[in-house]
């Protein structure tokens, strides 16, 4: 069977349908019941199904849907018992249902017009949610006007939509206010979901969750269309599919950003997320702003990047800026004359003259052949998650390719070990693996707000194990309830702190040997005191007042003392 009529059809009521589909058709035309159904589309099945029912069947109504009859019934109740007031006449009320079983709409019909007749038609479902959006919104504009700014064709092109701008629409100035105050709070993203009574809406902001002012229940279906349309995918579609990415632009102030999309259907309607892949955030440099890491770990990391062939991976739980680091390292790297390919699922960040290669886990073992054919110098792998990616990074480095890629692993010590259960011997990974590195964003005091402390608090010294000179250092804290600068929030930004463990030739030969385990090795960089350590970075940032000990001990685990 290929129709789906988005309600529940018993095998008799099936087999009728084919029978009434075979009785159209020319005698002998099909062989049995399997072939007709095969071969009916939901509109043939649905006018069979209105047949047996002894009902009418319309495709459309949309264009002679009489206004004042819609208007004359709750949104909400049209929506729950999905039917649509049409047309009346002296003795009767014509009204749209989607499902011939459902009574809800035939009832309020009878008591809302009780000197009527209900008369019900069959029209298909898509039809009948395109009419309920028209009322559903009713502080928004109507569907037909929502539908003059899609942009006619559905192009693989990015639209843009200005945020910034005055809209006359209520439903563009809202959704135009929701991406514009997420972009000027500087929000990674933002949800919207459904709820029981209302839709809410929130902010990732520095990592953290910030829930703002909740938008009437009624308008969900609306702001759900108007984004949709902002991507030229059309509202019947948000019934077909239970999830739905995409990708549009939003014009802020004269500047262009992408936000990536992804919707999710849920019991109460969608939980929508949008990614602001703010470029002020990817054209991060190496050295510069929130990646301005100490000047030994620069070094040493420019001093790796340098090396012609081998892997170079970045640890850290996810959200702790690692491919934006590795996105500046490779933007780095980029000279015309090498070759740069990239595997990401989904590409983030277009570099110019990078090839961005979009690759499905499904796809990866194919793609790598035809790949490879391109031989590549650089290759920048989204992520190490299984045998198959684990040997490509391998695979490439031994053949002379520079690899950059990342892992799930706390500590950078344990990216050999992650290698080794996912499938690869020790000596493999321990011969061209050239720097494990991890990460952690560290979120950075307001500067306008943060509040001095002249020590800290002898408990949090011991707890933590923290140093002797800190005993006595000033040092800042967050004020509580912020200031206008960081929005009531007391931070404001956050940087990238970065430990490198290099493998150098004699270490590579003794971790291949088993002479040397890799926390030995961890342990051999932290005593020569050239390179510091995440939780070093982290108690510089503490001195330097950039960060407070409530920041520092949610990144990093400050328990031990190494
Ligand atoms: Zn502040």
């Amino acid at each position: 069977m290929n129709f789906d009529l988005n309600f529940p059809v018993n095998a008799a009521t099936v087999s009728r349908i084919a029978d009434e589909l075979i009785g159209l058709a020319p005698e002998g035309f099909y062989e049995d019941q399997d072939e007709v159904l095969a071969g009916a589309s939901n509109l043939r099945v649905l006018g069979a199904l209105a047949k047996i029912c002894e009902i009418p069947f319309l495709e459309r109504i949309r264009d002679f849907t009489d206004q004042s009859l819609l208007e004359a019934f709750d949104p909400a109740l049209l929506n729950r018992g999905l039917f649509v007031p049409v047309s009346r006449d002296d003795s009767r009320l014509y009204f749209a249902i989607a499902n011939p079983w459902d009574t809800t709409g035939e009832d309020a019909v009878s008591t809302r017009f009780p000197d009527l007749e209900p008369q019900p038609i069959l029209v298909p479902y898509a039809e009948i949610i395109q009419v309920i959006e028209t009322v559903s919104g009713a502080m928004g504009p109507s569907n037909r006007e929502l539908e003059s700014i899609e942009v006619e064709e559905q192009s693989e092109s990015v639209q843009y939509f200005d945020v910034s701008a005055e809209h006359e629409e209520p439903l563009a100035r809202l959704v135009a206010k929701i991406l514009s105050d997420a972009i000027r709070e500087r929000a990674s993203d933002v949800h919207i979901k459904c709820g029981i009574d209302d839709v809410t809406f929130s902010y990732r902001i520095d990592g953290d969750m910030r829930e703002k002012k909740p938008i009437p229940i009624k308008l969900k279906n609306r702001i759900d269309a108007f984004i949709l349309n902002l991507m030229g995918i059309a509202p019947e579609e948000r019934v077909k599919r239970p999830g739905i990415s995409g990708r549009f632009g939003v014009v802020y102030l004269n500047r262009t950003i992408d936000i990536r999309f992804e919707r999710h259907r849920t019991y109460r309607g969608f939980h929508i997320t949008m990614r602001i892949l703010d470029k002020a955030h990817f054209e991060a440099k190496l050295g510069v702003g929130s990646l301005s890491f100490d000047p030994a770990t620069l070094f040493e990391l420019e001093r790796v990047m340098s090396i012609p062939a081998g892997i170079i991976v970045m640890s850290g739980p996810t959200g702790s800026g690692k491919s934006t680091t590795l996105n500046a390292m490779l933007r780095e790297l980029n000279r015309p004359e090498e070759n740069i390919l990239t595997l990401e699922n989904p590409v983030e960040d277009e570099i110019p003259g990078v090839m961005h290669c979009d690759i499905r886990p499904n796809e990866f073992k194919p793609m790598i052949t035809s790949f490879m054919r391109s031989d590549p110098d650089i290759i920048l792998m989204g992520e190490v998650r299984d045998l198959d990616s684990a040997e490509l990074a391998i695979e490439a480095a031994i053949t002379g390719h520079k690899v950059l890629t990342t892992i799930h692993t706390p500590r950078a010590s344990q990216i050999i070990e992650r290698f080794e259960q996912l499938g690869i011997e020790r000596w493999k990974i321990a011969q061209t693996l050239k720097a494990a590195c991890a990460q952690r964003l560290i979120k950075l005091l307001c500067r306008s707000c943060r509040v001095s402390r002249d020590r800290l608090l002898e408990r949090d010294i011991r707890k933590f194990h923290l140093p002797d000179d800190l005993r006595n250092h000033r040092v800042f804290a967050r004020k509580p309830e912020g200031c206008a600068e960081c929005n009531g929030r007391g931070y404001l930004g956050r940087t990238a702190i970065l430990e490198i463990i290099p493998i150098t030739p004699e270490w590579s030969d003794q971790l291949s040997k088993g002479e040397l385990t890799p926390y030995e090795l961890e342990k051999k960089v932290r005593s020569s005191g050239e390179l510091p350590s995440l939780r070093e970075c982290g108690l510089d940032l503490l001195r330097e007042g950039k960060t407070d000990l409530e920041a520092l001990r949610k990144s990093i685990d400050l328990s031990s003392a190494e």
